[in-house]
């Protein structure tokens, strides 16, 4: 596509804000708009790197004056789709991290990581409902719901927002809580990025005591028994354990450890919260299922959540897909074997499923558009994208998600969905009920749809071309971009 913004419109940019503005021509341009997901680049018109609210409703409000789509990135995990056009706002600098430890809160800015929160909580013994990596962003992560590591206690991290401040499409600021502006508040728990740029967010922490968790490691060839033992073991799981398993085909990288490195491995993932002994215990089941390679289970830090699922810490190319099942049954697990099992020659490198149920089975005030809340496992799979294998990568999925159809939920989790395909494939994460509330405020809200990016519901989108080509028109200066 090609795209054009005028000299002057960028000035008024640069002159309304205090963070950096870049074009595609200048060198800063390529480091702000890079995803983690190398696979994604995205191309947008402008980037600007974000300060504060004031900045963000400057720069909405400029581009709604111009009819131009918004987009945002704070780290770029959630980079499933590319961005093309437009403008877009990281929020990368928007650092402000606060914790009142007597309230047991903290209030975070967009741009702040899970690591800098648990790092930051765990002075005071506390901990806030991060997921499998600290790596992601905490508003990105909670604005689709967040599954936490400890979810099936405390239920989805979205159930804790106590505020979201947010810029709507005509640059106004929000804040949004239970009781202002509820509807607001009911739809951006799950609604992710469809109605706006959330600048700042306030959630409830919890005590950090009594953690045990860690990994379990055995030979692929051990597939079977483990899948057997893990379907058989999590019915009786208290609520207090989460439990996740993956087959993991490794690849020969310095960054796996020497133990692990180029091997099929079945990961058998655990945390629980509250008696060691307890704890210990209930994991016994899966310890004897068969012999383990590598038992990395004990008591566990609370800075050290990301030893649980090792994800990488480091930016890959990766393609993801994503969805949920109401069951885990023999004919579920004879397909996930002709897929993942011994001797297959999968290019999915991980393929995992995720205990809900819990307290993730209900909200925390029964109203939001969380995904998940009534299935029994998250399944997700994730596959190194580069060619050729990414050219192969649509059918082995298609393939995968057709087998386990039988067992599949309608809807999917927003976080983990991953590359939605088509219109239909990107709102599926709503059911028809949400995505039509999502409609009505975004129709409301944000009309001419400018939030248009990642997982949105389906409003017409922005001509971008002619909406640019108007600003070159009636702007009359030289064209920067093209
Ligand atoms: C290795 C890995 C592990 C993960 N583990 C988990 C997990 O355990 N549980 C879980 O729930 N998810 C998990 N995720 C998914 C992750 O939570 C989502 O990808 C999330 O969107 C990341 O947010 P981000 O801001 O870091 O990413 P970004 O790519 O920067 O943002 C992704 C999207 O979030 C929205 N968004 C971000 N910031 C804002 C904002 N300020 N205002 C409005 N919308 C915004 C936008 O729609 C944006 O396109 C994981 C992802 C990865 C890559």
């Amino acid at each position: 596509m090609q795209s054009h913004a005028s000299f002057s419109d960028v000035s008024e940019l640069q002159l309304s804000v205090h963070g950096p503005v870049f074009t595609p021509a200048d060198p800063g341009f390529a480091p702000e708009v890079a995803a983690f997901n190398l696979s994604t680049q995205h191309q947008p018109d402008l980037a600007f790197g974000a300060l504060d609210a004031e900045d963000v409703s400057a720069a909405v409000r400029w581009a709604a004056e111009r009819g131009m789509p918004v987009s945002v990135q704070s780290t770029g995990h959630g980079a499933t789709n590319a961005i093309e056009g437009g403008l877009l706002i990281s929020t990368r600098r928007m650092l402000e991290l606060s914790i009142d430890p007597i309230e047991k809160t903290a209030r975070v800015g967009a741009g702040v990581r899970w690591k800098a929160v648990v790092d930051l909580a765990a002075t005071f013994g506390l901990m806030g409902l991060c997921g499998s990596t600290t790596d992601v962003g905490v508003v990105g992560y909670t604005l689709g719901g967040g599954l936490p590591i400890l979810g099936r206690k405390y239920g989805f991290a979205s159930d804790h927002v106590i505020a979201f401040e947010l810029v709507t499409a005509d640059g106004t600021q929000r804040r949004v809580t239970k009781d202002e502006n509820p509807e607001l508040f009911y739809l951006l728990r799950g609604g992710k990025g469809n109605l706006g740029i959330v600048t700042a967010m306030e959630f409830h922490l919890f005590p950090a005591d009594d953690l045990y968790a860690g990994g379990l490691y055995f030979d692929g060839g051990y597939a079977p028994e483990v899948l057997r033992a893990f379907r058989e073991w999590v019915p009786s799981l208290p609520v207090e354990a989460s439990a996740s398993m993956a087959f993991l085909r490794l690849p020969e990288m310095e960054m796996i450890p020497e133990p692990l490195r180029g091997k099929f491995v079945i990961h058998l993932r655990y945390a629980y919260q509250g008696d060691p002994a307890t704890a210990s215990e209930v994991l016994e089941p899966m310890r004897t299922c068969a012999p383990f390679m590598m038992d990395a289970t004990g008591p566990l830090s609370p800075t050290q959540f990301d030893t649980i699922h090792q994800d990488p810490d480091q930016p890959v190319p990766v393609r993801e897909h994503g969805f949920l099942l109401d069951r885990l049954d023999e004919q579920t697990e004879d397909a996930l074997l002709r897929h993942f099992g011994p001797g297959v020659d999968s290019p999915v490198l991980l393929a995992e499923l995720r205990l809900l149920g819990g307290a993730l089975a209900k909200s925390a005030d029964g109203e939001d558009i969380v995904g998940g809340r009534d299935a029994a496992f998250s399944f997700f799979m994730g596959a190194i994208a580069v060619p050729p294998v990414l050219d192969i990568l649509p059918t082995v999925f298609n393939s995968v998600h057709e087998d386990l159809r039988p067992a599949a939920n309608a809807g999917t989790f927003v976080n983990l969905h991953g590359h939605f395909v088509d219109a239909e494939d990107r709102e599926r994460p709503w059911l028809p009920g949400a995505r039509e509330r999502l409609r009505k405020a975004k129709a409301e809200l944000d009309p001419k749809n400018m939030f248009s990016f990642g997982h949105v519901v389906g409003l017409p989108v922005i001509d971008q071309t002619v909406l640019l080509q108007d600003v070159v028109s009636t702007g009359g200066d030289a064209v920067l971009n093209s």
